[in-house]
């Protein structure tokens, strides 16, 4: 019989990953040597020889867009045809399927809201104050950081122990945990931490609802293992413990997450807790050239304490990793920007390009650049499209129809478009809703009858709580989008938005428009409501090839043909967080992270670290990251558009026995002076032209333009000025039709 498809291709070890179905599996392997690859393969497998029904296959990935990708993968590899479909996503994801048949068992309902950061935040504030403490003593941020890690760590607040519950406002932080989740509850909403936690509560509690687990989930597979924190270990090994049969598969240099409780010595405990693990590891890396590898792997071998591995490629020799030294943030990404085009003109796809970033702040540069030359781009990770605050305000207007207990959402729009409903009538309405134990819109409209409210903000208010009521009505006869679309016009938001007539808020409206687009992909308003509150990667799903720009965090598990390493400077990467509070554990993490990004490389890999950068509104000059220094010089070749920089810095780490005891804050300091101050001073007239293009990527306009006029652009040729929005242009071309372009490119016609 011919060998089917899935494993066609496959190395022995990656064969011995798909094949040994029954008992425990750990593929422990470096980037790009098939891990994941091996582990749709065994899905696949698993599937083919009906050894289970899709559905009683449970497979994690680590973000929503690895669990597209392998389900494509799947329904390649078996001709599209299987029946019903795995549990295939994020913990996150699966956490929260499971946890909607379950909900009443920790006090929710099935249709509880998942909160962002930015609710999370606000809820505790209000905890905050409400039990008599300084916010600015004790800030929300720190004590969402506490509690999101004893989630991670599966804590729920009766586990907390004595030295974790000292750790906030003097010991009442285990205090202010409890009212939170009771908060929660009270809301019928859960944090992200939750999606496992009251899983594990429920498992500990219910041992029933456990062994239905355990007798429908046959296989269990996990990518990304490295990151698992201490609650998704939990989870995984209650679920998989019986019939053993788990397969994870993971890179303890890739190990990127510790800052949100991940355990590297999972991997180590994996053995102890599954003893006769069977440990696969592969060690052909099929994704890049040998220079790109040997960098990666040269850079990596920096950190103590790592398992350790082989690699090699059989793939062809290829050009040397680049490091190119430029002046200030925005020639990098001109540089970048003319990289790209330059591979465009040779025949290439932008899709092959991705920018990879340290911190997100950093994207802009690039966004800034890329608009005004017209290169098509997108920006995966983050929360950015619906983070937006107009796009915020709808979410809660569906928010509160679908779920009239969504306190949150109420309190964001019910004077969103301004109604006349002050801080003094919502205090109000707090109070009743605190006197009746009411959700504020049934507490609001309760009032109605009551004196408690001035007319006039009486009066607006019966026409909120009213207009909600009949949107509720109308959830259920028409569809979600159009819901959409009458909710913001009959609120008065859409109108509020047009009378503005800015280009901001044509902005703002074609965003609206696009998220009435976006509902149109999922069946219901439920379904779409739960994609937002899960997708941390938006890559807003528009056709045509562009450039990824992403944060490397979101880059794991990817491959781009070519890659963008931007900002490898002291302070940037190593991050100024890392360097000052980390010790050597965040440096080694910051390193994990470097290899991780040269490893997304296919063919080539350029890095690049500027002199100058504006961080925050303030110049800084900066120095080379270190991990620059520790590349293998064999496989990198340097350019730089500076004098005798490069060498000079360069000696300077090496002849440094300690380089973290000497630097410890050089892109601040007088560090940099020492390395790269001899540059700075021999090209002064540089400076003058960095700041001045500063000045004009700034958001001043240029006044001899006006809407109305025909102006001439670069690229995009004659067209007339539609809209002006501080420096930025709208503009309808003549043969290009309608961009968004900064001033400074266009010249009067
Ligand atoms: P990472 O550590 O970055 O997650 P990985 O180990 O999961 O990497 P994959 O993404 O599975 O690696 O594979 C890397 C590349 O190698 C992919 O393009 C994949 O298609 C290819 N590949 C994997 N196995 C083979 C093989 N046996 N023969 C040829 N190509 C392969
Ligand atoms: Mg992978």
């Amino acid at each position: 019989m011919a060998e089917p498809a899935y494993l066609q291709g496959l190395n022995p070890p990656q064969r011995e990953a798909v094949l040994t179905t029954e008992g425990p599996v750990l593929v422990l392997a470096g980037a790009g040597t098939g891990k994941t690859a091996a582990l749709t393969a065994r899905l696949a497998h698993l599937i083919a020889t009906r050894k289970a029904w899709p559905s009683q296959i449970l497979a994690v990935t680590f973000t929503n867009k690895a669990a597209r990708e392998m389900k494509q993968r799947v329904s390649a590899i078996s001709g599209g045809a299987i029946e019903g479909m795995p549990w295939l996503g994020t913990f996150h994801s699966i956490g929260a399927r499971m946890l909607r048949s379950h909900a009443e068992l920790v006090g929710l309902q099935s249709n509880f809201t998942i909160l962002d950061t930015d609710d999370q935040l606000r809820l505790l504030k209000q905890q905050i104050s409400a039990s008599n403490l300084d916010e600015k003593r004790w800030p929300a941020r720190q004590l969402a950081g506490l509690i999101d890690q004893w989630k991670n760590r599966g804590l729920t607040p009766a586990q907390l122990g004595a030295a974790d519950a000292e750790a906030f406002a003097n010991g009442r932080g285990q205090e202010l945990y409890r009212a939170y989740q009771d908060r929660l509850r009270a809301l019928n909403a859960c944090d992200f931490g939750d999606l496992l936690l009251h899983m594990l509560t429920i498992f500990r509690a219910h041992a029933d609802v456990l062994e239905a687990y355990r007798d429908r989930f046959k296989y269990i597979l996990v990518d990304e293992y490295q990151d698992t924190n201490a609650s998704q270990y939990d989870w995984l090994k209650l679920l998989a413990e019986p019939r053993r049969n788990l397969c994870c598969v993971g890179d303890d240099d890739q190990s990127i997450y510790s800052w949100r409780g991940a355990e590297v010595a999972n991997i180590l405990r994996f053995e102890k807790d599954f003893p006769g693990a069977k440990i696969v590891r592969l060690e052909q890396n099929y994704r890049s050239t040998p220079h790109i590898l040997a960098a990666a792997t040269g850079l990596i071998a920096h950190n103590a304490g790592r398992l350790g591995k082989t690699l090699w490629t059989e793939v062809n020799e290829g050009d040397r990793v680049k490091v190119i030294g430029v002046w200030d943030g925005p020639e990098e990404a001109r540089r970048i920007g003319e990289e790209i085009e330059a591979h465009e003109r040779r025949g290439g796809s932008l899709n092959d390009a991705a920018i990879l970033v340290r911190a997100q702040f950093q994207t802009r540069e690039f966004e800034e650049r890329f608009i005004a030359i017209g290169l098509a781009y997108q920006i995966v990770g983050g929360f950015r499209f619906y983070e937006r605050a107009e796009i915020r305000d709808a979410l809660a207007y569906l928010r509160l129809v679908a779920q009239p207990a969504d306190d949150l959402a109420f309190e964001r729009i019910v004077n969103q478009p301004k109604r006349g409903l002050g801080d003094k009538a919502l205090a109000s309405i707090h109070a009743c809703a605190r006197a009746t134990g009411q959700p504020l819109l049934l507490a609001a409209a309760s009032m109605l009858d009551s004196d408690e409210l001035q007319s006039r903000a009486r009066n607006s208010l019966a026409r909120f709580v009213a207009d909600v009521a009949r949107w509720r009505q109308m959830a259920g006869e028409i569809s979600h989008p159009e819901l959409a679309r009458i909710l913001l016009d009959e609120s008065g938001y859409t109108a509020v938005l047009q009378a503005e007539r800015s280009a901001e808020a044509a902005g703002r409206l074609e965003n609206l428009t696009e998220l009435t687009r976006a509902m149109e992909e999922y069946e219901s308003l439920g379904a779409f409501l739960e994609h937002v509150s899960l997708v941390m990667d938006n890559d807003a799903q528009q056709s045509g090839e562009k450039v990824t720009i992403m944060t490397i965090h979101a880059a794991k598990g990817l491959e781009f043909p070519i890659v963008f390493l931007a900002g490898w400077e002291e302070g940037v990467f190593p991050s100024q967080r890392a360097l000052d509070e980390g010790g050597l554990a965040s440096l080694e993490e910051e390193r994990r992270l470097a290899y991780v990004a040269i490893t997304r490389a296919r063919r080539k890999a350029t890095i690049l670290h500027a002199a100058n950068r504006r961080i925050y509104g303030q110049w800084t000059s900066s120095i080379p990251s270190r991990f620059v220094a520790e590349l293998p010089k064999d496989h990198t070749e340097e350019e730089t558009t500076m004098s005798g920089g490069e060498s000079l810095w360069r000696a300077q780490w090496s002849e440094r026995g300690d380089p973290f005891a000497h630097v410890a804050r050089p892109s601040r300091g007088p560090g940099w002076q020492r390395a790269a101050g001899g540059n700075f001073n021999a090209q002064p007239q540089r400076v003058v032209e960095a700041r001045a293009s500063a000045v004009s990527l700034g958001n001043k306009g240029r006044d001899d333009l006006s809407v109305g006029q025909r102006v001439f652009h670069g690229k995009f040729g004659y067209g007339t000025i539609e809209a002006i929005e501080g420096n930025k242009l709208e503009i309808e071309f003549e043969k290009a039709g309608r961009k968004r372009v900064l001033d400074s490119f266009v010249s009067l016609s």
